[in-house]
């Protein structure tokens, strides 16, 4: 299995990684026990330093923010069943509106955003596309995290599955294709923008 970095999982348990990025490593971390230690063994520390801390009374308005969010009700989770979202990422998220998907010219696919960050041009998002499909080459501009929820795909790297973890820096370029079989699904972080090659380009440049 291919596993996020070792400082990733400590900014992670150290509460240092924004929401998008959150949710991309919770769904890691549930199809990974290796992972899922690490991150317990780092935890560990912060935790005892806590409990060594003297114990202070919790500010007023902490009990009236909290009684605040339990009379509301609870909000409806905005991602339908059929998404293969792991528990522990959907709770990362902010219950929204309806999730609203974008169908690209291809065949069969879809994505919807699930988050955004406009101030950091963040967003996270999921992508669902059949088996055995080429998705076009495409270089990015910014850093994109992602994790296979379901199926597989393939790039020069080389095959990615469930629960796999993958990191394309600024300026890399891929041409993925679905594995054949199982429905693809992925979630991923983007951060800037994606510029694909080909007719797509062009189109791209044009409504640019
Ligand atoms: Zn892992």
């Amino acid at each position: 299995m291919m596993h996020p970095p070792s400082e990733t999982l400590l900014a992670h348990a150290s509460g240092h990684l924004d929401r998008a990025l959150r949710v991309v490593l919770e769904a890691h971390l549930d199809h990974c026990a290796a992972c899922r230690a690490e991150v317990a063994a780092v935890s560990a520390p912060g935790g005892w330093a806590l409990g060594a801390l003297p114990r202070l009374p919790a500010p007023d308005a902490l009990w009236t923010k909290l009684a605040a969010r339990l009379d509301s009700a609870p909000a409806a989770d905005p991602i339908p069943a059929s998404v293969p979202l792991p528990l522990a990422a959907r709770r990362e998220l902010v219950p929204g509106g309806r999730v609203r998907w974008w169908r690209p010219l291809l065949r069969g696919a879809r994505l919807a955003v699930l988050d955004r960050d406009d101030e950091r041009g963040v967003a996270l998002a999921v992508a669902h596309m059949p088996g055995g499909r080429v998705f076009p080459r495409h270089r990015h501009l910014g850093f994109e995290h992602a994790v296979v929820l379901a199926g597989g795909y393939e790039d020069e790297r080389g095959a990615f599955v469930a629960g796999d973890f993958a990191i394309y820096e600024p300026g890399s370029e891929h041409g993925p294709h679905t594995l054949d079989g199982d429905d693809c699904w992925i979630l991923f972080r983007l951060e800037g923008r994606v510029r694909f090659r080909g007719w797509r380009g062009a189109l791209q440049r044009l409504i640019a």
